[in-house]
């Protein structure tokens, strides 16, 4: 609905020193579409530190002015922000952006800024903002706020800055909480680990009470972001934070902005034929409206853009208003202003398929989309099309993966173009049907089923990969029981009745290995192991779906009696026993063996086990943190097998490296490097929740391609793919440098 008042916003941002308050409002206001001020405490006198009051007086003006506002300040506690709160002219909307980063990450940004003008640094910063935390309240609605948009992670800070960037001054943003996730004990560790390396003097702190607004003062600029985004996008993941709500036809209420919690596979669609073919707006609207409504009913967890690259476009405002009018979810289908070859990069929208309004040749040039998607493809995508196509005719769609050395694949994550071809009503073009709308719009309606039916043809096919993300994401769990198309999920958790695939085809194919121990087991050690854990080389039945073969009982063996392995074990306690991996996959490779009877694999494990897994991940993350110290440059991941090989519960504590000579084939490599390996911080998360441990034991995990776990490059065979890891420094993918799953030295 048009509203015919400039609105005006009050925005409270909360967050400890480090959290990037400053930033965020850099960021919004570089590109802002209404005027904003910031009021900052530490800038306020005349550029140097002021008062809260002398903010409160600011504040004041700036909306009076009719202007909105940022509050940059920690307001922490709702004392802190109560008058921010109820400052100003009514009619203003009172938002909150908490940017809720872990503890580790701003603790580290204070510390390792130099020359902050309230001194506020080094060891002295680190506890200030620990002491700070401690004293946290989030907000809540009842404070006053008719939003909250809660940002724990770099992505939701840069779907925030979307959201309010895209604002112009007629727009209001849906009331309500977004965002919001369960705080966990993994923010704790990295707490832990994090004080553990930093002095912290004495002294702090004797300001006592005083303590929120001595800090407050102390606040500064952060511009030392290390989250590199963009080269980050993971395949399949698309968290797009707080989308932009380019419309502002969503309705007051809608949770038009909640998706920053999960991770939807996503289509960006232009608005096919309405361009350069000049079809008739109204009539193309209808058709999208209509389409797009079967394709959603039809549909699970995904979601559809509509994306124009101008603002105020008029397909874009017809097709919000018939959405609305129908009471399309806005979460699922949306409209977005942006170029649709960076909608991550420039907006904070991932999206894993965009669709291009092709022309029938399906070469590269002409103008609008068909230019830009092809031109930011690079020359791969032309050839990834011949591939699968020489023409197209009207109502047709292609699905081209895109090769993963385009450049829009590495930097925003798109998979794949689904080139399309609609009706033309320009006589300069080829095909023109010169105004014969029944045909156009039957040409235009099939345009957009081939399209759909293209991008859910991906889904279908990538079904496990997403829903394995989008669990890791933890979020949303309802949602997570069904599958992209509404059928029961397949291998989410394990369930005794259901056949556990790789467990299987797994020990078939080990007790095949097994005869001769020709790989892992294919030394004398591992003969003798075997012998002497069973002299008779028995299958032995463990009481689970599962029967192990007597090569795989060696760890068994040793978490039940490690005095008789000595020289193997590097620490025995009462709940768990450290090895070296005897066939270690990487420079550094650890395994935590749980001394329980009774959990042969992570299926096993229940909820009363929480406490042993959680012995079991503090134990890795003693020994890798050790590792760190002697060298800095490494890497850890912790995890588990969803189908392991050895009996006795086991927990990988691994470097990142992969240098290693026993890592010899795409199994190795994918068992550590796709959703087969459960990271231990999302597998305690799980048991606690769910009571069990999602498994992502489908065999095809083990055989996908060969990708680098960096920048996600795919490669022929393992040496090559060897020489390349040993080169790349790409970051990690976003998923990784989420919730402490990768360890780095501090
Ligand atoms: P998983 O596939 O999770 O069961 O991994 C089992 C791990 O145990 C592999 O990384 C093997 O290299 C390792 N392994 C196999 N036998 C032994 C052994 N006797 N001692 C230590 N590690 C072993």
């Amino acid at each position: 609905m048009e509203v015919d008042r400039e609105n005006i916003s009050k925005v409270i941002l909360m967050g400890a020193p480090g959290s990037g308050k400053s930033t965020f409002c850099d960021d919004v206001m570089r590109t802002a579409r209404r005027p904003w001020v910031r009021i900052c405490q530490d800038t306020i006198g005349n550029g140097k530190s002021g008062t809260k009051s002398q903010c409160l007086k600011s504040a004041a003006e700036a909306l009076k002015d009719g202007k909105s506002v940022f509050i940059d300040r920690c307001n922490l506690d709702r004392e802190q922000r109560a008058e921010f709160v109820k400052l100003g002219v009514h009619q203003v909307d009172v938002h909150a952006v908490v940017l809720d980063l872990p503890a580790r990450l701003c603790i580290s940004r204070s510390v390792k800024r130099t020359g902050h003008e309230g001194n506020l640094q080094g060891g002295k910063a680190a506890a200030v903002v620990n002491r700070m935390l401690q004293k946290k309240e989030l907000p809540k609605l009842t404070e006053g706020f008719s939003r909250i948009t809660f940002c724990q992670n770099e992505i939701d800070v840069q779907g925030a800055v979307s959201t309010y960037s895209a604002l112009d001054p007629l727009d209001t943003l849906p009331s309500g909480c977004f965002g919001q996730k369960k705080q966990d004990a993994k923010i704790q560790l990295g707490i832990m680990k994090f004080l553990k390396k930093v002095e912290v003097p004495d002294t702090v702190g004797s300001n006592g009470n005083s303590f929120q607004d001595s800090v407050s003062k102390h606040e500064t600029k952060e511009k030392n972001f290390s989250f590199k985004g963009p080269e980050n996008v993971t395949l399949l993941v698309g968290n797009a934070g707080n989308k932009v709500t380019e419309g502002r036809d969503f309705p007051k209420g809608s949770s038009a902005g909640a998706l920053s919690l999960c991770d939807v596979p996503t289509l960006a669609f232009p608005s096919i034929s309405t361009a350069d073919f000049q079809f008739n707006h109204e009539k193309a609207s209808n058709v999208i409206v209509e389409k797009v409504e079967e394709f959603l009913s039809n549909a699970g967890n995904i979601r559809l853009v509509l994306v124009d690259l101008t603002h105020g476009s008029k397909i874009l405002s017809l097709v919000r208003a018939k959405a609305a009018q129908k009471n399309i979810d806005s979460n699922k289908f949306f409209t977005f202003v942006g170029d649709i070859t960076q909608l991550y990069t420039k907006g904070g929208l991932r999206c894993n398929v965009i669709a291009n309004a092709a022309n029938w040749r399906l070469k590269p040039g002409g103008g609008g989309v068909n230019a830009a998607i092809f031109s930011a493809a690079g020359p791969s995508l032309e050839i990834a099309t011949k591939e699968q196509a020489g023409s197209l005719s009207p109502g047709n769609a292609v699905v081209v993966p895109l090769p993963s050395t385009s450049p829009l694949y590495k930097s925003e994550g798109v998979t794949h173009v689904i080139h399309v071809l609609g009706p033309n009503m320009n006589p300069q073009r080829p095909n023109c049907l010169e105004n014969d709308y029944s045909k156009g719009c039957k040409v235009l309606r099939e345009a957009y089923s081939s399209l759909f039916e293209g991008f859910a043809s991906i889904m279908k096919t990538q079904t496990t990969v997403l829903e394995a993300n989008c669990q890791k994401s933890g979020s949303r769990s309802s949602e997570l029981h069904k599958d992209l198309f509404g059928k029961s999920p397949t291998n989410h958790f394990p369930n005794s009745d259901q056949k556990i695939k790789r467990d299987s085809s797994y020990e078939t194919k080990g007790n095949k290995k097994c005869k001769g121990l020709p790989d892992e087991l294919g030394s004398d050690i591992a003969d003798a192991m075997v012998k002497k854990t069973h002299p008779k080389n028995e299958k032995i039945d463990c009481g689970t779906s599962k029967a192990w073969g007597s090569w795989a009982q060696a760890l068994y063996h040793i978490a039940m009696h490690p005095e008789e392995h000595k020289n193997d074990v590097i620490e025995i306690a009462d709940d768990v026993v450290v090895l070296n991996d005897l066939y270690p996959k990487a420079q550094n490779h650890l395994l935590v063996l749980a001394r329980m009877e009774g959990i042969d694999h992570l299926a096993d494990v229940r909820r009363e086990h929480l406490e042993l897994l959680r012995t079991m991940h503090a134990v890795g993350l003693k020994k890798a943190e050790k590792f760190l110290s002697d060298d800095k440059s490494l890497i850890f991941r912790l995890g588990y097998h969803s189908a392991p090989s050895m009996r006795q519960l086991h927990l990988h504590v691994i470097s990142q490296d992969f240098n290693s000579k026993h890592l010899k084939n795409k199994k190795h490599w994918n068992s550590f490097n796709t959703d087969f390996f459960r990271d231990s911080v999302d597998v305690m998360e799980e048991v606690d929740k769910y009571g069990k441990a999602i498994l992502n034991n489908d065999d095809s995990l083990l055989s996908m391609e060969l990708r680098c776990h960096r920048c996600r490059s795919a490669h022929p065979n393992i040496p090559r793919l060897k020489s390349h890891i040993s080169n790349c420094r790409a970051p990690f993918p976003a998923t990784l440098l989420q919730n402490c799953r990768l360890l780095l030295a501090a």
